[in-house]
């Protein structure tokens, strides 16, 4: 199974995937995930990335290109794969194709998580994450059982993005609309493109994906 998860930022597409993985054994790969990687590592690659990532920009197609096709090669991405963050332009949904013609597969199905932008400055200025297993919450939809305690771990350290604030939305907001929405007719074309309501509470919106990804195990 091979998935794509597009929205717009902090629309959940992390929360999601992070629920469907372990259920249908995929490797989560996230391209966010990865530059802010590079960007505590120091690495040239992160160096490129921080300026840009903490303007709400969008990284060159050429980094976010190279590293996912080095790791989308791996063993465990080869079984199978939810796609979180990637593709973002039109010239990385090509690529993807390149990199996927050449194992000889193609996506199953590429779902638009969809919320409108008037939910996206609570959902992301709330957002925040365990330092130690990165398990995600937010201060006002998804708290921790027990305040200040990871429910996955135990931690009590938690972290919030340098990019997520107010400031940053309004770009991050117009990226998405002007250079990732054109996408979504790309993969209706193809005619793996679905949409789930993802102003829906986090559990029903995993149930929806989850109709979705068995339908198209099925078909
Ligand atoms: P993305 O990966 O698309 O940027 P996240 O999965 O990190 O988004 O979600 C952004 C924030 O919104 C997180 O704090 C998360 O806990 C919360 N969230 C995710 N999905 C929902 C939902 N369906 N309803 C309410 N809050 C949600
Ligand atoms: P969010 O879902 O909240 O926007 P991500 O973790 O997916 O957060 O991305 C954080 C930042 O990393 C983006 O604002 C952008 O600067 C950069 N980034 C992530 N994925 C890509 C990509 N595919 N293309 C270009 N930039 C990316
Ligand atoms: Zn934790």
């Amino acid at each position: 199974m091979r998935l794509i998860l597009l929205g717009p930022p902090g629309g959940g597409k992390g929360t999601q995937a992070k629920r469907l993985q372990d259920d249908y054994q995929l490797a989560h790969l996230s391209t966010g995930d990865m530059l802010r990687a590079a960007v505590a590592s120091g690495s040239e690659i992160g160096k490129k990335a921080k300026a840009v990532m903490d303007a709400g920009q969008l990284v060159s197609d050429e980094i976010v290109i190279g590293i996912i096709s080095e790791r989308i090669g791996q063993p465990d991405a080869r079984k199978g794969f939810i796609l979180d963050g990637f593709p973002r332009t039109v010239a990385q949904a090509e690529a993807l194709d390149v990199m996927l013609a050449k194992q000889s597969i193609a996506v199953d199905a590429a779902i638009e998580v969809r919320v409108p932008d008037s939910m996206i400055l609570e959902r992301i200025t709330g957002r925040f994450t365990c330092s130690k297993c990165g398990a995600g919450y937010h201060d006002k939809f998804q708290r921790p059982k027990v305040d200040g305690k990871c429910d996955a771990c135990g931690s009590t350290e938690f972290t919030r993005r340098a990019d997520d604030n107010a400031e940053t939305v309004r770009s991050r907001l117009d990226a998405y609309h002007a250079q990732t929405a054109p996408i979504l007719p790309f993969y209706e074309k193809k005619g793996v493109l679905k949409v789930v309501d993802g102003t829906l509470p986090i559990a029903e919106v995993t149930k929806r994906l989850k109709e979705i990804v068995e339908g198209a195990s099925v078909g």
